[in-house]
């Protein structure tokens, strides 16, 4: 057992106190030689923990899973989920959740170990995730962080010194992960299928007073809860969208109620602007492409719904049709989201009519002319545009004219337009062949520097630094289409 006072572990539980339908309390699989291979110090020090303590062999101990905190209670969390569309029981099969994190500014975060070992939920799974997915999750959740995107966090990763067999031996690694929890839409599916109303209604209080607590106790406290993720996830698929995030495997078991990006698998960065871009091997037709995104959020969001019927109203038909109303809210919130922050990404400050319609002719022109999203954006905030294809065309000159005049319109000058520019449009993305070229050096040579480098320059994306202008290169030409795998 880890003392507290020494690593600044400060754990409550209370998803613990949920009805014991929720999870099933298991004790840790410790592993053979765990070695810690990266730490968020910065992380770490929010969260009030001791960075140098947590780094000793008795810090890593907890990473690992072979020893506890002092008042962890490790459970594996019950849920189910669609998977591309199926709905199907899942729960925490290769994770625990220690406990949960109560920092000096008061706040709650989840601490979870994944790649942690078999749980009653594992079926067919061994339990354990190979160290490639885990730096992979790291390196993506971090940058989404720095991007200014809600996400869940990575704390570190350790090596277990084992070995796990996919379809050729790995080394095994187990990530801690830290999250405002781990609520997800499946949750609330599987309460709906499986438990009784009392329990659903302890799920969905729990989940109000963690994630949202200004929902008094008023008239319908549950349709307020629909009503706050639906915002939260608008706000958050915006934001995906505008930096073109992928990803890959939105099933409703990987949606958050608190709203967070959360189970980072076959994710990706887009490169060339296209709506079908799809980097996932597994995602066979499509679904879940860069473009379909915001519908799959709806379609989620309604499974969400549909489990939370029983709670609007005693009358399922009226209950059904609350739930109808708060969704047709959807694509409106998301829209909204999404133009705001497409107008920042063009300098625009006021709104316009016509926004929308500068904004798609550029998106066309660029998914015309196969050019590449983040750097189409950083070469229209330096005026730096003599470098793609897509400028010297004679519909993006036309078009150039009618922008440069709706920044003539606004009060704002010029220069401050750049600087919103500046801080919208990011220098630098986790690029695919960059995170490829970490994870190498990193997982066949035991060299975790190129990595190291990578996170630094992707820790300031909207810095604009000189360093980071080599991170901007797109991917050499291959013939290959680029895919990415769940690493399950
Ligand atoms: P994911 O694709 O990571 O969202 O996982 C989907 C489901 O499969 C979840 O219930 C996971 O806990 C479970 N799962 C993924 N990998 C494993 C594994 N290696 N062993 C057991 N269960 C797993
Ligand atoms: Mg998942």
């Amino acid at each position: 057992m880890t003392k507290q006072k020494e690593s600044g572990w400060h754990l409550d539980n209370s998803y613990s106190r949920l009805p014991n339908t929720f999870f099933t309390d298991i004790s840790p699989n410790p592993v053979e030689s765990p070695e810690l291979i990266i730490f968020n110090d910065a992380l770490a020090v929010s969260l009030g923990l001791e960075a140098q303590v947590l780094q000793s062999e008795e810090g890593i101990a907890v990473f690992a899973g072979n020893e506890v905190p002092e008042d962890a209670i490790p459970l594996a969390q019950a849920y189910a989920g669609h998977q591309f569309g199926h709905f199907t029981m899942l729960g925490d099969g290769r994770a625990m959740l220690i406990g949960e994190q109560l920092t000096p500014s008061g706040e709650r975060f989840d601490i979870q170990l994944k790649g942690s070992g078999r749980t009653p939920y594992s079926r067919a799974g061994d339990g354990r995730a190979a160290l490639g997915p885990m730096l992979r999750e790291y390196i993506i959740s971090e940058a989404m962080h720095a991007l200014g995107i809600p996400t869940s966090r990575s704390l570190a990763v350790v090596t277990t010194g084992e070995s796990i067999i996919r379809e050729t031996e790995l080394p095994g690694a187990i990530l801690t992960r830290v999250a405002s929890s781990h609520l997800r839409f499946g949750t609330f599916q599987y309460a709906a299928k499986w438990g009784s109303d009392e329990e659903l209604r302890a799920l969905a209080d729990y989940a109000i007073e963690r994630h949202f607590p200004d929902i008094e106790v008023d008239d319908n406290r549950y349709l307020a809860l629909l009503q706050a993720v639906i915002q939260r996830q608008a706000t958050l698929v915006a934001q995906w969208q505008l930096v073109g995030f992928i990803h890959g495997v939105m099933n409703t078991d990987n949606m958050t109620i608190s709203g967070e990006t959360i189970d980072y698998g076959p994710c990706a960065f887009m490169d060339t602007y296209d709506p079908a871009t799809v980097f996932s091997s597994i995602d066979v037709q499509s679904r879940y492409a860069y473009g379909n995104q915001p519908n799959i959020v709806g379609w989620n969001l309604a499974r969400f719904a549909e489990s939370l019927i029983s709670l609007l109203h005693t009358d399922y038909s009226a209950g059904a049709k609350l739930a109808q109303d708060a969704l047709s809210e959807f694509p409106e919130h998301y829209y909204a989201n999404w133009l705001a922050g497409m107008r920042a990404k063009l300098g625009i400050f006021n709104e316009e009519q016509q926004d929308a319609a500068l904004i798609d002719s550029l998106l066309r022109m660029m998914e015309q002319q196969r050019v590449d999203y983040t750097n189409t954006f950083r070469a229209l905030t330096f005026d730096t545009l003599e470098k793609s294809v897509l400028f010297g065309t004679p519909e993006f000159i036309e078009w150039q004219e009618l922008w440069q005049a709706r920044l003539d319109r606004q009060q704002e000058s010029k220069e401050l337009a750049h600087q919103l520019m500046r801080n919208s449009n990011p220098a630098v993305i986790p690029r695919n062949h960059r995170v490829e070229a970490a994870l190498e050096t990193a997982v066949e040579h035991g060299d975790y520097s190129v990595m190291e480098k990578l996170l630094n320059v992707l820790s300031h994306p909207y810095a604009h630094s000189p360093e980071q202008a080599e991170y901007a290169t797109t991917m050499p030409e291959s013939d290959e289409p680029y895919h990415t795998y769940c690493g399950t």
